[in-house]
């Protein structure tokens, strides 16, 4: 085999898709279900405003292929590109809001400055004590639950061998290449890709590249259906971090939202659980970016266990010190969005030895001084 991907969550389910159509061999190991871990838990915002700017090429390049990915996965996994508006609520966030528009311009986003008499006109019902707000018109959504079981399924069209309920144990680097123990039997392979999330840090550990990893969840929920009338992903500019919103009416008519405070997810169980205390906080902040939802039903809260690193940026690329490695994990809240670039990225680097589009600040060798 060429290449053994860990983890099958939307970035190993991704890099096989795009490998496998370079003509690679691939393995793919998942410890449980295809797509299961942070990817399901997902609200599944397809935005690039308030992204970390060197990241926006990488961020370009995957809206692009989020438009093209009905004719490459062959099945509708229901992105669409309604628009992001983020509502601004006070001069802070005003003034962070056109900072990062005048600063994201150069690296190719140009964002729709809304004054409030134009919120009023094009998203009546929406934010009606904003000052302002910004409008990102290419970005969207898709649904999280179908994204990586459509690329495994398009990835095994390819050739690729997902295997499920195979847990790795135990990986060594031989003079052969890498041989993976798992539930399911040994796997080998010439080169390694490491894409298990937040439970990455642990294995680039154990190749002597530590890197400080946290495991947190984001916190959603979702109402009962309503009449279809909110088109964008509406969010907001906010520096208090509990207003920091977000939500979205999928085309059946529920709003799911999103945001605010984290819960701790502990690493023996790695299951995320919602906390009603944190649901009481969103509520408010809801209800002032969409005053017609203060009497809608929630009727399902949820969180997903995703890794955050110290410095909010992924870990992305070569390993520093042994060939044939590789690592896509660790995307502290913000990897739907890259999913698909970071498949083309990572199969480009792996297929070539580089990269066209710069991935450079998330190598794993900014933390080489990490203790063990
Ligand atoms: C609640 C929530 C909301 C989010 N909302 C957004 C959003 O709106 N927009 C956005 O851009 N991003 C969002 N994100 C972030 C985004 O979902 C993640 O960054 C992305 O899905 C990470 O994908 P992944 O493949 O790296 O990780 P995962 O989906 O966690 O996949 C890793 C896989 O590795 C497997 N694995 C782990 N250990 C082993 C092992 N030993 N052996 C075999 N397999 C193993 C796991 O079972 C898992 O399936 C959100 C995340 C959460 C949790």
């Amino acid at each position: 085999m060429d290449i053994i991907i860990v983890g099958g969550g939307l970035m190993g389910t991704s890099v096989a898709f795009f490998l496998s159509r370079r003509g690679y061999r691939v393995i793919l190991l998942e410890r449980r279900f295809v797509g299961q871990g942070a990817t399901v838990a997902s609200f599944g915002n397809i935005r690039r405003q308030g992204r970390y700017l060197p990241q926006l090429p990488l961020a370009h390049r995957s809206r692009a292929l989020w438009g093209e990915i009905r004719d490459l996965l062959g099945e509708d996994v229901e992105f669409r590109a309604t628009g992001h508006l983020r509502l601004i609520h006070d001069q802070g966030g005003l003034e962070d809001m056109q900072a990062f528009a005048r600063a994201a311009l150069p690296w190719g986003l140009e964002l729709e400055m809304l004054e409030p008499t134009d919120i009023r006109r094009r998203f009546p019902g929406l934010g009606p004590e904003a000052i302002g707000a910004s409008f990102s018109p290419e970005d969207g959504s898709a649904n999280p639950r179908l994204i990586a079981p459509a690329f495994a399924r398009a990835a095994a069209v390819s050739g690729t061998d997902i295997v499920e309920e195979a847990e790795v144990l135990k990986i060594a680097r031989g003079s052969e290449g890498f041989a993976v123990e798992t539930t399911k039997g040994r796997f080998e392979a010439d080169q390694l890709l490491i894409a298990a999330g937040a439970w990455g840090a642990r294995m680039s550990a154990e190749f002597g590249e530590p890197v400080p990893m946290r495991l947190n969840g984001p916190q959603m929920a979702v109402t009962e259906p309503l009449p279809h009338r909110v088109h964008p992903v509406v969010g907001v500019w906010a520096r208090e971090r509990d207003a920091g919103v977000y939500f979205r009416q999928v085309e059946r008519g529920n709003i799911v939202f999103g945001g605010g405070r984290r819960v701790n997810v502990p690493w023996k169980t790695g299951f995320a659980k919602a906390d009603p205390r944190v649901l009481a906080v969103q509520l408010p902040h809801l209800v002032r970016l969409c005053p017609a939802l203060a009497n809608v039903q929630v009727i399902r809260t949820w969180s997903g266990p995703e890794g955050y690193l110290e410095d909010m940026l992924p870990v992305m690329g070569a390993s520093g010190k042994v060939p044939g490695l590789y690592y896509a994990f660790g995307f502290c809240g913000h990897g739907f969005q890259l999913g698909p670039g970071v498949g083309d990225v990572m199969a480009e680097l792996i297929a070539t030895g580089d990269t066209t589009t710069p991935i450079g600040d998330f190598s794993v060798s900014r933390f080489r001084d990490q203790p063990a």
